[in-house]
């Protein structure tokens, strides 16, 4: 399996720390407003990635902070006039219901930035005790000087980048240097050993993931954007603080979401929220364009795109549904036979799961599965496909549908066991009427006459 790194800007052989096990950590929302689908995007690309290391048997442990704690969700709330944190749970709980609505659901563990506040002040500790950073009137902030490596990520050098932050602090030794502790004495704020204040949005996440995976572990994950500053910032924290290098294995970054070629975001304006996404197209329409790109590559989001999705997604399940109708009685065909094509869906099967090796490349296993389709079809048309083929297939597509997280199959109808139940329970009355207990097995009828059913004792 060959995943493409950020720090090296190749393909890398994947190697986990620990045999089998992977640790991925992938930078979650701040919750201030309502996710729009370029969040969604990000979020899809590496829950189908999550779903695939699962599909493959590594114990996966999936961890995403939610930043609940920031100015932009400070100012907010001040403008409703309610409590920053109730704000944050509010759109926190929004966020999930999104998710859910578009099937990502592989997180393991959703790590709130303020339920983690002595995890960030020791980490604070750690790097001022280590010369790493230092303290003014207004806060405590990393000396990015003291941090040769400050900028490997996103290739920068470090003179181009002290040029480039606007921090409002003169006490600054560098204007490049970030802060780790802002010192406000006004809620929300926190006791610290530099008094009372609020972290630095950086060290929110090496705090979290040092908590939950120690210094060092597989991947780290997040749009294109937040490799400069973000990323860089947590690699000169986590590395300065435990003098352990890499902090990651592998840095994913997914390419954006864009609207006439600029990418979509809240500032821009030019946003569509999940909700209004769901109003008028199913989830299952949006992951399916989604995946329709490569997660690094750049989609440009309009109606044609979704409409392609649809009729795409359309064209699958209608030639599955077709496919499951043609299963004939048994009988008829002699018995289930291994039939001749087995052989050739084995080898399919394994393209499909040699462009996922491939840095997790989805829209090159969905050619596989269009040609399979398209293969399905004229073997309906000339009627050549014999049963086991059908189970055969349906086990595969059932399999590519647990990877890309998309049901081409309609649920299987549960089968009414009403009679049984019910045979159940009127032989437990009647045990109950043998050993005379006339009060529960009353209790028993009149609750079934309750749901409709009469009961007469004869
Ligand atoms: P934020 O809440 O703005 O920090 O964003 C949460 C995640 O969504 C980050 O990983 C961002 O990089 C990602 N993201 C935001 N906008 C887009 C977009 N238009 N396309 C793809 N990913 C995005």
């Amino acid at each position: 399996m060959f995943i493409y790194s950020t720090l090296s800007r190749s393909k890398e052989e994947f190697s986990p720390l620990k045999p089998n096990r992977v640790k991925l950590f992938v930078c979650g929302p701040t919750v201030y407003d309502d996710s729009h689908i370029g969040h969604g995007r990000t979020y899809i690309a590496f829950d189908c990635i999550a779903r695939y290391f699962r599909y493959k048997g590594y114990s996966l442990f999936y961890l995403q902070n939610i930043t609940d704690l920031d100015d932009k969700i400070i100012k907010r709330a001040r403008e409703r006039g309610v409590d920053p944190i109730l704000l944050a749970r509010e759109y926190e709980r929004k966020y999930l219901a999104d998710m859910k609505a578009l099937g990502v659901e592989n997180v393991n563990l959703h790590a709130r930035a303020t339920e983690h506040i002595p995890e960030i002040i020791e980490q604070i500790r750690k790097l001022l005790e280590k010369g790493f950073a230092y303290e003014t009137e207004n806060g405590v902030y990393f000396e990015e000087a003291k941090f040769p490596d400050f900028g490997k990520l996103s290739q920068r050098k470090l003179e181009d980048l002290t040029v480039h932050r606007v921090d409002p602090d003169p006490r600054k030794k560098s204007p490049g240097d970030f802060v780790l502790w802002k010192k406000i004495d006004e809620q929300p704020c926190w006791e610290s050993p530099w008094g009372r204040g609020r972290p630095g949005w950086h060290i929110e996440d090496t705090a979290i993931t040092e908590e939950y995976f120690g210094a060092q572990y597989d991947i780290h994950g997040g749009g294109l954007d937040l490799i400069f500053p973000h990323h860089e910032a947590e690699i000169a924290q986590m590395e300065s603080a435990s003098g352990l290098k890499p902090m990651v294995l592998y840095w994913m970054h997914t390419g954006f979401l864009n609207v006439k070629g600029e990418k979509m975001s809240k500032s821009l304006g030019n946003f569509v929220t999940i909700q209004e996404l769901l109003q008028r197209w199913d989830g299952e329409v949006f992951r399916f364009l989604v995946l329709s790109a490569h997660y690094r590559s750049p989609i440009d989001f309009g109606e044609d795109a979704l409409i392609q999705a649809q009729n795409s997604l359309e064209r699958i399940k209608k030639t599955l549904q077709k496919m499951v109708g043609f299963y004939e009685d048994p009988e008829k065909q002699g018995g289930i036979k291994v039939g001749e094509n087995r052989k050739i869906w084995d080898e399919v099967h394994k393209k499909f799961l040699e462009a996922m090796d491939d840095d997790f490349n989805t829209p090159q296993a969905l050619s596989v599965l269009f040609e399979a389709i398209r293969y399905i079809n004229r073997q309906l048309q000339d009627k050549s496909l014999k049963n086991s083929d059908i189970i055969k297939i349906k086990t595969i597509f059932k399999d590519w549908g647990e990877i890309l997280g998309v049901n081409f199959f309609p649920p299987e109808k549960k089968e009414d066991r009403t009679e049984d139940v019910l045979e159940i329970l009127l032989d437990v009355r009647g045990k109950l009427r043998e050993k005379k207990d006339w009060k529960l097995s009353d209790m028993i009828r009149s609750d079934l006459k309750d749901l409709g059913f009469e009961l007469e004792d004869s």
